[in-house]
């Protein structure tokens, strides 16, 4: 029913189900690509001809757009990245080297593990990763415990987890990180596609954003930086568009939020062509887009319960639209090139997220990532090919 908005849907002979990977784009978005190449091409912020006027005031409309979205209070508190993983990157080598612990969950993405890593090995901060139980559930009690024993930290942590779908509770995590006085960042990349994210009501400090994963172009993305941080977090990148007055004798000084975090030029159709993602979403409703993947979840997950050996790591509770499991006896690998012959995409491996398949003790998982336009269909092509392939391997 919605397919018919996504271009994709009319060229491709995919199944496709690996929307934890990237999500299609409506034909919006594509439009308002095509558009400012075609019709307007022109850097913002600089020129004052009257393409330049428009590519300027198009790129800001996407900040208000998406300021409205989540609903932070300035639209000084929306800064323009290539996506979470910059976004990540970003606030670990501007604000977060300052504080002594990192502490993350264990079912992060690597975006989410490596900087801290990265902080580790040049600054020696220490990296503390909260529990979680059997059913994947983050453990409040290891996390209070990792506050009180860490005064200065900074908490990290991913809203949905992409290698199994997990909801983390995360205005109870920001709550209890305030409470503590540690700042917090929330990893969105997997959840502003199916949650009405409201920062103000969620009081959260830091929020990344991933335009590809919310219908939107690859290489766009943003970070949510609450007003009271501004003057805390250090431009990232310097250079053009930064700044305030550069002198040889006296340096540089620096425009306010959210000029001084965007150096150079910035994919400027990208950043236009995802408000159309955003206004689609909107117009969609976020209502509509959960039922309707809760819907397609369950029938997903009735169905692979059907299959022989099949092993789960998680239950339905907490989970938003993506199933991961394995085969008792079989290669996901195996499974993945089968799949792939019988046209239904899936991702098959460690989804990024190495540290909590190596707590599970596998290699990998196959994961099925829906999105509100995938239908029943669908998920009855998957069954045919993973039973066609099932035969195969045993
Ligand atoms: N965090 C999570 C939970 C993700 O799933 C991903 C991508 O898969 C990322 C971060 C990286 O996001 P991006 O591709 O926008 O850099």
């Amino acid at each position: 029913m919605y397919k018919k908005d996504f271009p994709y849907f009319s060229n491709s002979n995919s199944v496709y189900l690996d929307n934890g990977a990237t999500t299609q784009k409506p034909q919006a978005v594509i439009g308002a690509t095509v558009d400012y190449y075609s019709k307007y091409c022109s850097n913002t912020h600089r020129s004052s001809f009257g393409d330049a006027n428009k590519s300027t005031t198009e790129f800001e409309n996407t900040r208000e757009v998406l300021r409205r979205f989540i609903n932070a209070n300035k639209k000084e508190e929306i800064i323009f990245t290539k996506g979470v993983t910059e976004s990540i990157n970003f606030i670990a080598s501007s604000f977060a080297r300052r504080f002594k612990t990192i502490i993350i969950s264990s079912l992060e993405h690597h975006a989410n593990i490596v900087p801290w890593h990265m902080q580790n090995r040049t600054l020696g901060n220490g990296l503390e990763v909260v529990n979680c139980n059997e059913n994947l559930d983050f453990d409040f009690t290891h996390f209070e415990e990792l506050l009180k024993s860490n005064p200065n930290s900074f908490v990290s942590i991913a809203h949905v987890t992409n290698a199994f779908g997990k909801v983390h509770d995360i205005k109870r995590i920001i709550s209890l990180a305030h409470s503590y006085n540690c700042p917090i960042l929330i990893d969105g990349a997997q959840s502003l596609s199916s949650f009405k994210i409201d920062v103000q009501e969620l009081d959260c400090d830091f929020f990344a954003i991933s335009g590809h994963k919310t219908f939107g172009p690859t290489g766009v993305g943003a970070i949510y930086i609450k007003e009271k941080f501004h003057d805390l977090v250090e431009p990232y990148q310097t250079g053009g568009a930064v700044i305030n007055i550069v002198d040889l004798e006296k340096g540089s000084t620096f425009l306010p939020s959210p000029y001084k975090f965007e150096a150079g030029t910035q994919n400027i159709a990208g950043v236009i062509a995802f408000s159309k993602a955003l206004e689609y979403v909107e117009n969609i409703g976020y209502e509509t887009i959960q039922k309707r993947k809760k819907e397609l979840l369950e029938y997903l997950d009735s169905e692979l319960r059907k299959l022989p050996d099949i092993i789960f790591y998680n239950d339905l509770k907490d989970c938003s639209g993506t199933r991961s499991f394995n085969f008792k006896g079989i290669m996901h690998d195996d499974i993945s090139i089968l799949l792939d012959k019988l046209k239904v995409a899936v991702r098959v491996g460690h989804h990024c997220a190495q540290p909590i398949m190596k707590k599970l003790g596998v290699k990998g998982t196959i994961r099925v990532s829906l999105a509100f336009y995938n239908d029943f269909e669908d998920i009855d092509k998957l069954m045919v090919a993973l039973k066609k392939a099932l035969s195969m391997l045993k």
